[in-house]
Formats: C-alpha cells, sequence, structure tokens
C-alpha cells in the first residue's frame, strides 16, 4: 500500500489546526526501522505499540502493555497506521479531539525482523500479512526477542516475549520503569506541563 493511502484513516480521525499531532509526510531514510510504545491515557489507559514497516508506523493497541515475561500474552488490538513522526510525539490531545488525553513515550528503540520462510527472512509487512512476526526489540527499556502473532478468527493480536536474557519473571518494565524514555517524566508532569 502507498504510503499516503496507507495514513489516510490517521488523517482522516484529526484536525491538524486543533492536534498537535503530527499529519506526517516527511521523508526518513537509511538505518534501522525504529519502534515506539506510547502510553495513552485516553477514555482508557492503553500503550500503542507501533512498528515501522514499509515508511509508516503500524499501530496496535495494548491495553495492559508489553510484557517481558514470556508467560503473559498481552492483547494487541490493531488500530490505524501512523506517521513515522508520530514516534517522538509527547504531549496533549485535546480532550474533544479523537484520541484525546494525555500521550507519553515510554519506549523507543530500534528493531530487527527475524521471520523467517524457508530459511530466509521474509519481509515484516508479509509476515504482518500472514498474521505472524518475530522481531528483537532494541530500546532504552524493551529488548530481546518478541512475537506478534494474530489470533485465529478473531480481531485482535498477541504481544508475546520471547524466552531470552531479557525475559524476566519477576518484574514488569511497565511498573518499575514508567518515565518518558525520551523527557523523563511521568504522565502526571506530561498531562500538567511540568517537569
Ligand atoms: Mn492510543
Amino acid at each position: 500500500m502507498e504510503k499516503d493511502e496507507s495514513l489516510a484513516e490517521y488523517r482522516e480521525k484529526r484536525d491538524f489546526r486543533r492536534t498537535p499531532e503530527p499529519p506526517g509526510g516527511e521523508e526518513r531514510v537509511g538505518q534501522r526501522p525504529i519502534f515506539v510504545v506510547q502510553k495513552h491515557d485516553a477514555s482508557q489507559l492503553h500503550y500503542d505499540f507501533r512498528l515501522e514497516v514499509d515508511g509508516v508506523l503500524k499501530s496496535w493497541a495494548v491495553p495492559k502493555g508489553p510484557s517481558v515475561n514470556p508467560h503473559n500474552k498481552r492483547l494487541a488490538v490493531p488500530t490505524e497506521d501512523h506517521p513515522m513522526e508520530y514516534a517522538a510525539f509527547e504531549g496533549l490531545i485535546p480532550a474533544d479531539e479523537y484520541g484525546g488525553g494525555t500521550v507519553q513515550v515510554w519506549d523507543v528503540g530500534t528493531y530487527q525482523n527475524i521471520s523467517e520462510k524457508n530459511g530466509e527472512i521474509l519481509p515484516a509487512g508479509q509476515a504482518l500479512e500472514k498474521g505472524h512476526l518475530d522481531f528483537v526489540l532494541d530500546g532504552r527499556k524493551l529488548c530481546g526477542a518478541f512475537t506478534l502473532t494474530r489470533m485465529a478468527k478473531r480481531k485482535g493480536w498477541l504481544l508475546i516475549k520471547r524466552d531470552d536474557e531479557h525475559a524476566s519473571r519477576v518484574d514488569e518494565l511497565v511498573d518499575t520503569r514508567p518515565e518518558s524514555a525520551i523527557s523523563g517524566r511521568s504522565l502526571d508532569e506530561i498531562r500538567s506541563g511540568s517537569g
């Protein structure tokens, strides 16, 4: 899908004269693909998990946030593609706008697609179409291997930590590291414009 077509739903839902969110469209070159996890205190608190695929941020709303415990399968509900610039967005969306509430960049970094088919790397876009993406995160907080897998006959996906040296059965990073990965601010500090 073309990038502008892919972002049509995102733009349709927003009035960019009113929200500080970016409309998107800037080109980005080279580098490893990025991921971002945004804590979003909207009508219901959730985490938005986003992966750069083919020039846009593929997005899922994860109600409980990502877990580093391989036993905790996290529901991830697909949402509209977001523009690349959204990865740096932290701030307030006006209450009467789509997604109104506070957004914090909870984690950000790069990732490596390790999805395979017949012993070769399957491009991330194709892996998502097939409903199964294996990837390794290199973030400020989240590191190591994860899987996103689409549930059969259901709209939802599952985000699962794979067992490696970055897995933990004791600590959940969403609890122990609540601060912003880019500003160090808490959600409350972002909301009140302090910190
Ligand atoms: Mn959200």
